[in-house]
């Protein structure tokens, strides 16, 4: 039996979660559960779920109602990681706030299923220094592929890795042609169905920018050693590229329960999660190179992992800055990666990388980011 603390148990990742724990009550026992705001919903699921230990982050913030400052409260939910006794800790909480809970649960020395990328990305050496060996383990489904197909070979037979992307809604447009596509448009991804943040990260293709550093500190392979390939299906998950020349690549139909169920359960897998491919029936599957003039999130992001240090949170901040002021019909589409690249331009590193530094340069990338966006 593994006893499971679900952290953004009211959101995709979260409720995903649970479907796979409701049907397998034998073998994953919910012992705590935390999210932001939505209290309704994290009492029903630990009323479901028989969970006494819950945290809502609202709660952290001087003012209990939904108004709370969200932002900066994690506390409560960072002591309830530490209190419980726990095997697994999933972060699904989304965006850079989750970096507290992901240290914490290191800290405690629970297995981290990660689907949070934001505060591996965000601390960086910070979190993978406290974690041990195999401690992480990847709920993103192109970092569960690749760490599946590793399996198959040993670290110095490892030659690449290579990233799918499914494109996102805009695939195959030039970037004239990404002038003006709204909110409502960017949301509509053709194969997932995600929070409203990695929705658009995937329109901008930041979310396979930040998927690159992600495998980078995950897996320790050299940026130059990691692709990036448009597969529109997105069948293949991620593909491990060995040195003899074979490719060892993981397929199922997108459905994120089989990567959370790995997460929950590895290195074991979890019976009947996912459906698998149906051979009786005619499908093709297709690669194509990425776009870098249209989409450059990628090469970016490359940019900023290789910079290290305070440099991907920077980044990973004024994005979701951009992404807030897209979606209120402050700034275009294009604008995002333009704001991004002019923070990240302007940013000036510390001397130190340490928890308060690197809060510091989030704020400052902030404000630098809103400042750009206001002066558009
Ligand atoms: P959602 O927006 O659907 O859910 C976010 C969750 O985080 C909610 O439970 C929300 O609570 C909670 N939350 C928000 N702010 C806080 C806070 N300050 N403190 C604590 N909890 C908070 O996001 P997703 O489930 O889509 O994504 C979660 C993470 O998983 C992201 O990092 C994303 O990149 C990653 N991911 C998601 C995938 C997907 O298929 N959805 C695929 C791969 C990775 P509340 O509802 O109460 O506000």
């Amino acid at each position: 039996m593994r006893r499971v603390v679900i952290l953004g148990s009211t959101g995709s990742i979260g409720t995903q979660a649970l479907d796979v724990i409701r049907e397998r009550r034998d073998r994953f026992e919910v012992v705590g559960l935390a999210a932001g705001r939505n209290r309704e919903l994290l009492t029903a699921q630990a009323t479901e779920f028989g969970v006494e230990h819950t945290a809502l982050a609202a709660d952290t913030g001087a003012d209990a109602d939904a108004d709370a400052d969200v932002g900066a409260a994690t506390a409560e939910i960072e002591q309830l990681v530490r209190d419980i006794a726990a095997d697994v800790v999933l972060n699904g909480i989304t965006g850079s706030v989750g970096l507290g809970p992901t240290l914490a649960a290191l800290e405690a020395g629970r297995t981290l299923a990660l689907a949070n990328k934001e505060s591996l990305i965000v601390g960086g050496d910070l979190v993978t220094a406290l974690a041990a060996d195999g401690q992480i383990v990847p709920v993103d489904s192109e970092h569960s592929a690749l760490a599946q197909a590793l399996r198959a070979g040993t670290d110095a037979e490892v030659r690449r890795l290579v990233v799918t992307a499914s494109g996102g809604p805009f695939r195959g447009r030039a970037r004239a042609e990404l002038v003006g596509v709204t909110p409502a448009q960017a949301l509509a991804h053709p194969t997932w169905d995600m929070g409203r943040v990695i929705t658009t990260n995937s329109a901008t293709l930041v979310n396979k920018g930040l998927e690159v550093i992600e495998a980078h500190l995950l897996f320790g392979i050299p940026y130059d050693a990691i692709d990036v390939v448009v597969h529109p299906q997105s069948v293949v998950h991620s593909m491990v590229e060995f040195i003899d020349g074979s490719t060892i690549a993981q397929a199922s139909p997108p459905d994120m329960r089989l990567p959370i169920s790995l997460g929950l359960a590895w290195p074991d897998r979890v019976a009947g999660v996912g459906v698998p491919l149906d051979w009786t029936r005619n499908q093709s599957w297709t690669f194509e190179p990425l776009d870098d003039e249209a989409f450059p999130a990628v090469a970016l992001a490359k940019q900023v992992g290789r910079a290290g240090g305070t440099y991907p949170a920077v980044f990973n901040a004024a994005n979701e800055q951009a992404v807030e002021a897209f979606h209120d019909g402050a700034l275009g589409f294009l604008g995002i990666l333009d704001t991004i690249a002019r923070v990240v331009d302007e940013h000036e590193p510390p001397s130190r990388l340490t928890r308060e530094s690197l809060a510091e340069a989030e704020r400052w990338a902030r404000a630098a980011a809103d400042a750009a966006i206001a002066a558009v």
